[in-house]
């Protein structure tokens, strides 16, 4: 669905509205593990246009089982940065329902932040139920399970170095 160069493209570009955004030394809260490939790629292209981010992670997971988002998350892994007053950019790999951005946003912003961005690589708005607005989105594809460049189906293909589509 999208190339490695294509990638390496849009993600220069990404890190530029990062600094647009939140200024040269945004706080990146990355969401384990999907984002982690997108994430080295961003904060590498942040470097080389001189800016000074910092790091932190955190890991969710949608509470129940089976595929439906129930629009609560679970947090697996917090955030050790203390983010009070801070302007902080949640970096994520896909945006679906937006349950988990909403509910990861309300979190940071319970802990203090002073604003809440988002950094999303895909966004597939045919699905979102949740009241989310991301601000910087690497690509709007539509509503199929992808996979690679971070992204896993069941731990596998996250290796790739694009994006793919799973078939049947
Ligand atoms: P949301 O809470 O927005 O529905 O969920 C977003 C999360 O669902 C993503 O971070 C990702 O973990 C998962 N997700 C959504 N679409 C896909 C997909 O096509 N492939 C994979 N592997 N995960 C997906
Ligand atoms: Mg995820």
């Amino acid at each position: 669905m999208i190339t490695e160069e294509q990638l390496q493209e849009r993600v220069a570009v990404m890190a530029r509205q990062v600094v647009d955004l939140v200024g040269p030394q945004p706080i990146l809260v990355s969401l384990l593990k999907g984002a982690f490939m997108f994430t080295a790629d961003l904060l590498r292209e942040l470097g080389r246009i001189g800016a000074k981010p910092h790091l932190d992670f955190m890991r969710v997971s949608s509470y129940g089982s089976g595929t439906v988002s129930s629009g609560q998350v679970e947090v697996l892994l917090d955030i050790k940065e203390d983010i009070r007053g801070k302007s902080v950019v949640v970096v994520d790999d896909i945006l679906d329902t937006g349950n988990t951005l909403k509910a990861v946003s309300d979190l940071l912003k319970s802990k203090g932040a002073s604003q809440v961005r988002s950094c999303m690589l895909l966004d597939k708005p045919a699905r979102r139920t949740a009241d989310v607005t991301p601000d910087i989105v690497g690509f709007e594809i539509p509503d199929a399970f992808v996979v690679g460049y971070g992204i896993d189906w069941d731990n596998r293909f996250r290796e790739l170095p694009y994006v793919g589509v799973v078939k049947e």
